[in-house]
């Protein structure tokens, strides 16, 4: 069983805690002992697990990606979005966290961010529970 959800982003680049979204999949699956994958289908999309206690950690991390990879920099891809699909390769597109008792086991200060380096736009995040034979 494959569930999805969509995130509305609101920037060209922004992240979007979605650890809410993906717990409450986990607990409607019933899955008590297991593995969470979280995929998201795009290329300019993805999606990464950090702090979500302070939110100038992802302030940080997307200033320092937009940094590190500029919007323009002679790249090729006639799109004109070449950063976001590098940003997009170095980040991910999937996740995989253990379930026990129900619940993600993430660390206390960790989050699920889905990742948006070319919005803004509607986009879609598939979960899939797995439990434990
Ligand atoms: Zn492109």
């Amino acid at each position: 069983m494959i569930k999805s959800f969509n995130v509305k982003t609101r920037s060209r680049t922004e992240f979007v805690n979605i650890t809410r979204d993906v717990q409450d999949i986990v607990s409607d699956s019933g899955v008590k002992s297991g593995v969470c994958h979280v995929f998201v289908p795009h290329t300019t999309a993805g999606v990464t697990i950090n702090e979500g206690a302070d939110p100038s950690v992802e302030k940080d991390i997307l200033t320092m990606l937009n940094k590190l990879i500029p919007r323009s920099g002679g790249y090729l891809h006639m799109e004109g979005n070449s950063d976001a699909h590098i940003k997009t390769s170095l980040v991910g597109s999937s996740e995989v966290i253990i379930v026990d008792g129900g619940t993600l086991q993430l660390g206390t200060w960790q989050a699920i961010f889905f990742c948006e380096f070319d919005g803004a736009r509607s986009r879609q995040v598939m979960v899939k529970v797995m439990r434990e034979e």
